[in-house]
């Protein structure tokens, strides 16, 4: 049984069901069936769609929840190829301006879900 402040329930509670990028929406999609074997999260950046592990405690669910959206930013500013492993030669200012730009943007269109992905990760401190 999940804590009322896990994220997973925090979602359902604020009715937050995706993560708005400004050029598409991202369902976040919670279940035990992701589709890459043996991760707990995965983004398809072609469908729009975050996938998270339905059995993870609060405190690794959230860090999953900023990890995948962290994937859908750098889609977002233009990292992306259909290769995973391709590389970018950017330098520390070109890609601290462009993922500070990018989450300024994600902060301002999903505030809800920043500010619970933030809020109440409290209760995994022993
Ligand atoms: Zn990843």
């Amino acid at each position: 049984m999940k804590k009322e402040t896990h994220i997973y329930n925090l979602l359902k509670k604020f009715k937050i069901d995706q993560v708005d990028l400004g050029y598409a929406k991202y369902k976040l999609i919670v279940t035990k069936e992701v589709p890459e074997n043996g991760v707990y999260g995965y983004t398809n950046p072609g469908s729009y769609v975050i996938f998270l592990h339905e059995d993870m405690d609060n405190g690794p669910a959230r860090e999953t929840l900023l990890h995948e959206i962290t994937h859908a930013l750098f889609e977002l500013i233009g990292f992306t190829s259909d290769n995973e492993e391709t590389k970018f030669e950017e330098n520390n200012e070109d890609l601290t301006l462009k993922i500070s730009r990018g989450y300024m943007l994600l902060i301002n269109l999903n505030p809800k879900l920043m500010e619970i992905l933030i809020s109440s990760g409290e209760d995994d401190v022993k």
